[in-house]
Order: structure tokens, then sequence, then C-alpha cells
């Protein structure tokens, strides 16, 4: 853990404990400050309400009846890994904030940002099964030998943080000029799979959802202003909403191959993640 990652655990540990005092009805007592807790993270962006960002999230294991209800969504399809984080992040989630978004709390997970969510759904995944996983007879690619990888969840996967968490809004020039954008929530991504779309549309989609302002204009039909655009911005902006989004890079872990010693670079598989082992 570098210094950074500390002190921010150190004041999200004070800010759950703040909460908690206030909750309880706030005594003259002197609050323990205690280390933050294995299930409580903070997120990059977490959830506006009435005007103050909450980003202290706490989640819990996977328990059975999760799993029933895992196993309820169909595998084929379009949708079938989303749904997969968000019946996790929907179940597993069990506080955002304060005691006071607790009634809404369903609008607000699926409020988070994508990466905020992955962020939650990695986190269910270390409390279920702890936090080394390993990978059998997964191909190295340096040498082509089938390897077993132990992987680190809290070390190996890398979170990308945002640089500023005030920051809502990016810019990006084009060649129609300066595109204003916001990253995409939970709710939106959801959308864009609950079909078989092809992935021209789905990119369709999530510009009409991403795209704010074009040269500080607002757009009228952002679904027709994304579709009248062209191939070579389409695809800058959408790189540029992926690069942006923080979260956990589960593509290009990397990994030590234990017969040619070499660092590979494997991709994690969510299902994997949950059902694997
Ligand atoms: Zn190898």
């Amino acid at each position: 853990m570098t210094m950074t990652e500390h002190e921010t655990a150190q004041a999200a540990a004070a800010e759950v404990n703040e909460i908690i005092a206030s909750a309880a009805g706030g005594t003259d007592d002197h609050p323990q400050i205690a280390p933050l807790e294995d299930d409580t993270i903070t997120l990059d962006y977490g959830v506006e309400i009435d005007g103050k960002r909450h980003r202290i999230v706490r989640a819990r294991e996977l328990k059975g009846l999760d799993e029933e209800m895992m196993g309820r969504i169909d595998v084929e399809a379009p949708d079938y890994l989303v749904r997969l984080v968000d019946t996790v992040v929907a179940r597993c989630t069990t506080f955002i904030g304060v005691p006071e978004t607790t009634p809404r709390l369903d609008a607000y997970k699926q409020a988070l940002l994508v990466g905020d969510r992955e962020h939650i759904f990695l986190t269910v995944m270390r409390l279920t099964y702890g936090n080394e996983r390993e990978y059998r007879n997964t191909v190295c690619p340096q040498c082509g030998d089938p390897n077993d990888f132990i992987i680190e969840l809290d070390k190996d996967i890398e979170i990308k943080h945002l640089d500023d968490i005030e920051q809502y809004t990016w810019n990006i020039t084009t060649k129609v000029g300066k595109v204003t954008y916001r990253l995409p929530t939970g709710a939106q991504q959801l959308a864009w799979f609950a079909q078989n779309f092809p992935i021209a549309t789905r990119n369709t989609m999530m510009l009409a959802d991403c795209v704010v302002s074009v040269n500080d204009e607002p757009l009228y039909d952002s679904r027709d202003w994304a579709r009248n655009l062209n191939l070579a911005d389409r695809k800058k902006i959408l790189a540029a909403i992926d690069d942006n989004s923080p979260g956990p890079k589960f593509k290009g872990v990397k990994v030590s191959c234990a017969t040619c010693q070499k660092e590979g670079v494997i991709e994690v598989d969510w299902t994997q993640l949950l059902f694997g082992q």
C-alpha cells in the first residue's frame, strides 16, 4: 500500500466513523478511528445526492441465494456479463455514503459509474474467495506452455483512479470541434446491452449517452448526432471515454510463467472470477 492509498484509507475510515457516530446520535465520546474495514472501499466518483458526493461503499461476500440469482441469468443473452456484474453490485452493496441513502440504494447503485461498479465487483470477489485466485492451465502468452498462475487481486489487478475526483466532464478536440463528454453509468451500460445490438449500434448509444455538448452547444438529438459523426471521431471519443474511466483493469494482468520465467500478460475473465476454482 502506498502512502497516498494509506492516507485515503485513513480518511475514509474517519469518514465512516463520523457517519456511524452521527447515526448513533452523536455522543460526546471521543470517536475511535478504526482502520478501514475489509468490506469498505472508497469509490472514485461515487454518487451525488442533494449536491454532496458520497464515495464510501460497503459490500458483502456472495451467498447461496446470490449464486441462485446469478444462475437465472441467461448465459446466451447479450447482456450476460453486464447482468452478472449488475446482480453482484445490486445484491452485495450494503451501504453507500450515508444511512439516508438506504431507501433508494438500488437507484444509486445503477447511477454509479461503470468503473466504480467494477471496483465493487472486485471487492465482492475478494470478500468471497479471498485475495488470491489461481488460474489453472492458462496458456503462457510467452512460451505457450499451460501454467498455473496465482493472481493477488489487490496487487495484480491495477485500479485506475481519476486524476481529479471533482472533474465530471472532459474535453476532446475532434474534426467537428470541441466535444465535451462524461463517463457512462451502470444504468446506461445495461441499456446498451439489453438487446442484441451490433457493436456499431452500441457505440452510437454510448456516444449519445456520454457526449454532453459540442463546441459548448448542447445536443438536441444526441443519437442522431452520433449517427452523423465521422468514424474517426467516433473512434477517438470512445477511446477517450475508455481511457478516462476509473476502475479495475481486468485486461492486461501481469503474471510470471513458471516454465519460461518470463512476464506475460493475461486477461482476467469475469466469469472465472465469479465461478472459477
Ligand atoms: Zn512461459
